[in-house]
């Protein structure tokens, strides 16, 4: 019989934080700029320099710490972790080993529409530098490096491997990068290398609590990859036991357009980096008052909001979720609710055609001139049956770039719905006469034509008939024939 294995993973987050300057010199921490255009002797690792450690870095992880519900270690230290490549200038990068900034702290995690929580522990929040970055050029017989991103202040947020699947992944991710999103620490552009993971993949029998021997795979570039890479390692682990072989402790790489992971190298192990105290930089010292601080100014986090929405909001998982995904859209939603709107309808409609528009065109709320108050005047319409739902949908268009309100798109556009029965029974007798096979029909027990025939009557009436009036006259003078 074929044994039963269950999944064991835990992630190594990097995240950059969007601190003004890099963490250990002057140079502007920003993307794009252009190459080794914001490099000094310090982030080059020039013999002589002396970094300074800028202390927003530790401000940011120091709320991340918080927000994670970690112990915060208000006295640590920083070491040297030696290695030789390229784009690392210095050979060694500093981090922190023993003594992290933040420790012991957890995420809750919805596993269900119920929702119904699961905790997976945070190991460790360190801070580090980021190394450059190497460019491939065809034109060049070699590589090129850019040290712009050297010195790039990072967070390292390590979880405990109490993951047991890559949805759980998936919502332990989406629970990060929102989270930072909310302490505006990172500018979480996935795109631009902002998030990156390292996911460590392992199988046990179901029910023997025996870890397997585990498998790293290097710099996951998007959480949908990383679920594919979860699945994908998993399932290659389980052909390898299930055929009597076993799994090497090794460092792979994930190659997403494949669907397939490479063996890069067989693991290193933490001695093989030579750890030592960094010399040049001073022991981390904060006082308590100030980590309290810190504490006290963190904003209601996703998490917390996801389950309000739920509770207060009647709102399901699945909504609840994309709506506090990010600050702008869940700050979007609260406003919108006091304007006296079915919340339900107001996340239908922000979930719906309003992120459809943005994707579209590659927007943000704040690029339109959609406030809440406007979409609200919108849904109020049809909420109270003065436009139909595709109205709606054309009115949004208008109100989602311009200056103009709801009820301005109406009555320029002649939107309004008409509920008035005098008026659509005209239009329901003359459909009714132009349709007498469809009339015999229903008569004889296919009631299901009244579909057709409201249809009818709803392009009769250019689609302003109110559809649900429609159908009761509909009845009611076949009824009369
Ligand atoms: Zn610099």
């Amino acid at each position: 019989m074929a044994m039963d294995y269950e999944i064991v993973v835990g992630l190594e987050i990097h995240a950059e934080l969007n601190t003004d300057t890099k963490i250990f010199c002057g140079c502007k921490n920003v993307f794009g700029a252009e190459v080794n255009s914001c490099c000094c002797p310090i982030c080059t690792g020039m013999p002589g320099s002396l970094p300074s450690l800028n202390e927003k870095v530790v401000d940011y992880a120091i709320k991340m710490g918080h927000a994670l519900n970690c112990t915060i270690n208000n006295v640590c230290k920083q070491d040297r972790k030696n290695y030789f490549y390229p784009d690392l200038p210095k050979a060694y990068q500093i981090s922190q080993f023993d003594v992290p900034l933040c420790e012991h702290g957890y995420l809750d995690i919805m596993v269900d529409d119920q929702g119904n929580t699961k905790r997976i522990g945070v190991t460790r929040i360190h801070i580090e530098e980021d190394a450059g970055k190497l460019l491939h050029d065809d034109r060049f017989n070699g590589s090129l490096c850019d040290y712009n991103r050297c010195g790039v202040p990072l967070i390292e947020i390590v979880s405990e491997p109490d993951i047991r699947s890559s949805a759980e992944a998936k919502a332990y991710l989406d629970g990060i990068k929102a989270t930072l999103s909310y302490l505006d620490i990172s500018d979480c552009k996935m795109q631009e290398g902002s998030i990156r993971c390292d996911v460590n993949v392992s199988v046990m029998e179901k029910g023997s609590g025996k870890f397997g021997t585990r498998v790293e795979m290097k710099n996951v570039n998007s959480f949908s990859a990383a679920v594919r890479a979860i699945d994908y390692e998993a399932q290659r682990q389980m052909d390898v036991l299930r055929k009597g072989g076993t799994v090497d402790q090794e460092t792979r790489r994930w190659d997403d357009m494949k669907g397939v992971s490479i063996m890069m190298r067989s693991k290193e192990d933490a001695q093989d980096y030579r750890y030592f105290p960094d010399p040049d930089l001073l022991t981390i010292v904060v006082d308590e008052e100030h980590v309290k601080e810190l504490k006290d100014s963190l904003p209601e986090l996703p998490g917390h909001r996801m389950l309000r929405y739920m509770k207060e909001f009647g709102l399901p998982h699945f909504d609840a979720n994309l709506l506090v995904e990010n600050k702008e859209k869940a700050a979007f939603f609260d406003e919108a609710v006091q304007f006296g709107c079915q919340p339900k309808n107001i996340s239908n409609w922000m979930l719906g055609d309003v992120s459809r528009i943005l994707n579209e065109k590659n927007l943000t709320l704040a690029d339109t001139k959609l406030t809440p108050k406007k979409l609200c005047e919108m849904i109020a319409l049809i909420e109270k049956k003065e436009i139909s739902n595709n109205a709606g949908k054309t009115v949004l268009e208008e109100i989602i770039f311009s200056d103009k309100t709801a009820d301005q798109v109406v009555k320029e556009k002649g939107l309004a719905q008409i509920s008035d029965s005098s008026f659509l029974e005209g239009i329901v007798k003359s459909v009714l006469e132009a349709n007498p096979k469809a009339v015999a029909d229903y008569k004889g027990g296919k009631t299901n034509v009244a579909g057709f025939l409201v249809g009818q009557c709803m392009r009769a009436s250019k689609g302003q008939g109110n559809p649900a009036i429609l159908k009761e006259l509909v009845e009611k003078e076949i009824s009369k024939l």
